[in-house]
């Protein structure tokens, strides 16, 4: 008799695996991961101290409401506890954004290019991805945004700074389109990136959420706060959306050294914001040298820069490693590179002046 495979869900057909920016290879040319937007410092002061008191009670269960992180954070943003959620990474919350909007039948709205969990995340809900693409200058395109909501739109992402390209997009236009969003539609802010602002007219969406409660805010401790591998993300949103993230969250999501050293790292600010400052000169030096070089490059409010490499971007990406760092290709789209250690971007630098020389 012939064995049949469990049924799985429809939807999952053809929904591609998550791709992480690739390690540099041990004892191979390549010294310099910026491929995945993470932090190049080690943990702030006191993270390591509070993680290894954590790693003493591993037998035990963690904190299910991390409460003491929960606590903190009210106290840093201003926000009520009851406003609060956490989960494994800003992903994980995001997921549980989809699961308790959206399925089969409702439509998701992002931009595109964006984040690449957005589709994945949102097809596995079962809900219909409707992608707006960016516009000419890279930049969330509100306007047609604003124009792709319809009766079974669910849940819009805003990406702000947008991964891969690092644009922004600004308060006057950012207002004029969440007032044109109705009411009973949730708008996700995913500012995974919103420490390396330097745009003062970039606004703060945890100010935007106050009155209007269909508004959420997606942050994470994965980029300025170094905690990448310890999966800890939040959401700051009106009840009943941060009341329905708590009732879905996976229970013990996130670890008790997660929960510790999240609060150890907002209790470092003042080094946190040393380092953030450091990463966004190196930015701007970077970004200041490509252009210098002659390239094309959108304007950048993250930690990473985005070249529109188009066909020759998987070139691109082999001529850098080639160099010593690994850049994260989006094949025929582009190369989106992590600010890094200086010597890193050093040796980017390098490898970008010699293409372009050969172009
Ligand atoms: N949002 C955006 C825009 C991101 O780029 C990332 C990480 N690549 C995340 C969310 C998720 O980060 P984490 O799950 O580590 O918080």
């Amino acid at each position: 008799m012939s064995q049949k495979s469990p049924k799985l869900r429809a939807v999952l057909d053809g929904i591609p695996a998550y791709v992480p920016g690739r390690p540099a290879a041990a004892g191979g040319p390549v010294a310099y991961k910026l491929s995945s937007n993470e932090n190049p410092y080690p943990p702030l002061p006191g993270v390591m101290e509070s993680a290894i008191a954590a790693a003493g009670t591993f037998n035990r269960y963690p904190d299910l409401a991390c409460t003491a992180l929960m606590n903190e954070l009210a106290e840093r943003f201003g926000v009520p506890v009851s406003h609060l959620a956490t989960g494994t990474g800003s992903v994980g919350v995001a997921q549980s954004l989809l699961q308790i909007t959206s399925g089969p039948g409702d439509e998701v709205i992002y931009a595109w290019r964006s984040f690449e969990a957005y589709p994945i995340i949102t097809r596995i809900s079962g809900a219909t991805p409707v992608q707006v693409p960016l516009d000419s200058g890279d930049v969330h395109d509100l306007d047609a945004m604003a124009a792709a909501i319809t009766e079974r739109t669910r849940m819009i992402f805003v990406c702000n700074p947008n991964n891969p390209t690092g644009t922004v997009v600004r308060r006057a236009e950012l207002e004029r389109f969440l007032d044109r969003v109705p009411s009973d539609v949730l708008v996700v802010l995913d500012e995974a990136y919103r420490e390396f602002n330097r745009d003062t007219d970039v606004p703060d969406g945890i100010e935007l959420y106050r009155d209007r409660p269909n508004v959420a805010v997606l942050r994470t401790f994965s980029k300025a706060y170094g905690l990448a591998g310890l999966r800890v993300g939040f959401a700051v949103a009106h009840e009943p959306v941060a009341a329905a993230l708590r009732k879905t969250a996976v229970p013990f999501g996130v670890s008790q050294l997660g929960q510790d050293a999240a609060v150890a790292s907002l209790r470092a600010e003042d080094e946190l914001w040393g380092r953030v400052g450091s990463l966004v000169t190196e930015r701007n030096r970077v970004y200041e040298g490509l252009v210098g070089q002659g390239w094309t490059v959108p304007e950048t409010q993250a930690n990473f820069v985005w070249l529109r490499l188009g066909g020759r971007t998987v070139d691109f990406a082999a001529a850098c490693e080639k160099a010593g760092v690994v850049v994260r290709p989006f094949a025929g789209e582009g190369v989106r590179v992590t600010i890094g250690e200086t010597e890193g971007n050093d040796l980017f630098l390098q490898a970008a002046a010699a293409f372009r020389k050969e172009l």
